[in-house]
């Protein structure tokens, strides 16, 4: 059960609606979100809801019968909107493009890479600085130097920052500088990783994990929600199957599916879900008619010298036509909404 508390109820009527529910035979975790406060009960025994929803300071209850609760859409009949600001805010009715290189390689490469998203209107911006990588001899990232140089240039144009956090003990460091904490597939089921972001007030992108499945990726986004924070957008970026022809299986069904279970935003990354450059673009457009909320896109300059993933990265003009495919198939995709 869900119960969503008055805005700003005294810490006192708070314990009683929770020592009131605990006597209803659930236990309680409270939440406070930048948007709201929460009890979370938890229990198996059978209430009249009407009985704790003339509890002083209730708002509104609800009861939750999935495994994840405030990430359920169950209770909450508006979307949420993740709004990064200057007019970036991801969720349901936009189409958000979020491209860049896998990895941040440099000064030049961010400079020519935000020009080109800006004269583009794509608004942020994706690169790794600390990059998982499966073989450690591998380029790892310029780290948070590497950061706060793509910051400092993204941020000078108002382009928002995307890159992945590795390690819980990086958070510090990076905050001022990230719009958005992406969480890798690696890391999906990092708890402690997902519990620290959970305290900071910062959106997080999740991705699903390699081998996960959809009920454990909107439990990993309930670990940051019920930490205290609510702007988490989800990322299908392929699964791993016994298919060997591609590098994952974009699995496109993820998309309706989450957008029915959640309120969260959900975004898809064919770069990755597919791995192959040239099949790129029609898995971007296959995952805005899925109904996605934006998407992940890997762009260099020159693909082919990239530190990271050139194989799976479009380049300016292959990233620039498919831009302007997104954009009038999105348009087709309300009209269509609408009609
Ligand atoms: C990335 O976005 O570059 C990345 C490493 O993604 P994933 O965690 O999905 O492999
Ligand atoms: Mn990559």
């Amino acid at each position: 059960m869900i119960i969503t508390l008055q805005p700003g109820i005294p810490a006192q009527q708070r314990e009683q609606v929770q020592g009131f529910v605990s006597q209803l035979g659930f236990s309680t975790t409270a939440v406070s979100t930048q948007s709201g406060e929460y009890l979370v009960a938890i229990g198996s025994r059978e209430v009249d809801l009407r009985q704790v929803h003339q509890c002083p300071g209730v708002k509104d209850v609800h009861r939750v019968t999935d495994v994840y609760k405030l990430v359920s859409r169950t209770w909450k009949v508006k979307p949420t909107q993740v709004d990064l600001g200057d007019g970036v805010c991801i969720g349901e009715g936009s189409h958000t493009v979020i491209a860049g290189p896998c990895s941040i390689e440099g000064e030049e490469q961010v400079a020519k890479t935000v020009d080109f998203l800006v004269a583009q209107g794509v608004k942020a911006m994706r690169g790794g600085t600390f990059k998982p990588r499966s073989s450690p001899y591998s380029f790892r990232g310029l780290g948070i130097e590497g950061l706060k140089m793509f910051a400092s240039i993204a941020h000078a144009q108002k382009v928002k920052v995307v890159t992945e956090v590795l390690d819980a003990s990086q958070i510090d460091a990076m905050l001022p500088h990230v719009d958005v904490f992406q969480v890798g597939a690696r890391n999906s089921q990092n708890f402690s990783l997902l519990d620290e972001l959970g305290k900071t007030r910062k959106p997080v992108l999740l991705k699903r994990g390699l081998s996960g499945t959809l009920e454990e990726l909107l439990q990993s986004a309930e670990y940051i929600f019920s930490k205290g924070n609510d702007r988490i957008i989800l990322c299908e970026r392929g699964i791993r199957t016994y298919e060997k022809a591609y590098r994952n299986t974009l699995d496109l069904n993820a998309v309706p599916y989450l957008k029915e279970k959640s309120h969260l935003p959900v975004v898809v990354d064919p770069s990755h879900g597919v791995g192959i450059r040239r099949y790129v673009p029609n898995m971007a457009m296959a995952g805005l008619m899925a109904g996605a909320d934006g998407c992940l896109l890997e762009v260099h300059e020159s693909p082919e010298q990239a530190l990271s993933d050139g194989a799976q990265t479009l380049s300016f003009a292959e990233a620039e036509a498919l831009f302007r495919q997104l954009e009038r198939l999105h348009e087709a995709r309300e009209q269509l909404r609408l009609a």
